[in-house]
């Protein structure tokens, strides 16, 4: 478990299975009553990995869901993947904004630039309803070290050691100086909605603007 609703799933990579960071795949279980019950997860691992490496939020209450069968996986069993397909891949330096499992594709983007030594001049705003609900914080923290600017924020609790606020407008004239950077945007549809708008209202270019929901 990588919180307590989000569970890390490591698999085998078929041969020659190659993806960008930030792309992510229709994925089934291969059983006879789930193997047509698609649903779309991102690659959290780099391209370079000799495994594929999910990770997907549990909704234990979606009555005809996918995630809750998933929870339940054990070792051995196995998923079926498709093609590869995302709008979400690294133009340049710029600000990452995500809510919740939002934040999947810039796990493998961030990592990616960790490993090209890059992180440096990028930005991950990162929101959750509580402290418990954010994913990777140690992972995060560390490439904040490394040169990532880190901002984290909590909509649900009072938390001295995190920002307290929704991600609007005032909240980014605060955080952001220059809007002329790249803005990469996952999360919620609303979310993704309300902050492409204000980005746009901020003098955000619709060009720079790398957007999925
Ligand atoms: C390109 C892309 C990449 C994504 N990557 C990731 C990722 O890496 N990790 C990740 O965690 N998520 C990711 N997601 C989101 C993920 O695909 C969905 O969260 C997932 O499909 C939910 O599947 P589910 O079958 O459990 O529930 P759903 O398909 O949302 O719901 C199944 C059924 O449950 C019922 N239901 C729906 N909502 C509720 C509710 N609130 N209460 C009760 N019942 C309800 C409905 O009957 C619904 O038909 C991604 C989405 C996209 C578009």
């Amino acid at each position: 478990m990588v919180t307590h609703n989000v569970k890390r799933f490591k698999v085998e990579k078929p041969k020659n299975y190659n993806f960008t960071p930030g792309q992510a795949t229709d994925v089934s279980i291969n059983s006879l009553e789930l193997k047509d019950k698609k649903r779309p997860f991102t690659f959290t691992c780099l391209p370079s990995s000799p495994f594929l490496e999910f990770t997907i939020k549990m909704y234990p209450d979606h009555e005809k869901g996918v995630t809750k069968h998933l929870k339940d996986l054990k070792t051995g069993d196995s998923l079926i993947i498709r093609d590869v397909f995302g709008a979400i891949h690294y133009k340049g330096q710029g600000v990452f904004i995500a809510g919740g499992a939002g934040v999947t594709p810039f796990i493998a983007i961030l990592r990616f630039l960790k490993e090209k030594n890059n992180l440096k001049g990028n930005t991950l705003i990162f929101s959750n309803k509580t402290s418990k609900d954010i994913i990777l914080e140690k992972e995060f923290k560390e490439m904040e070290k490394l040169g990532l600017k880190l901002i984290l924020t909590l909509t649900k609790e009072n938390n001295k050691k995190y920002d307290n606020r929704r991600i609007d407008e005032y909240y980014l004239k605060e955080k952001i100086k220059d809007f002329s950077q790249h803005f990469y945007i996952c999360g919620p549809i609303r979310m993704v909605g309300e902050i492409t708008s204000t980005l746009g209202k901020l003098g955000a270019n619709p060009d720079s603007l790398v957007v999925e929901s």
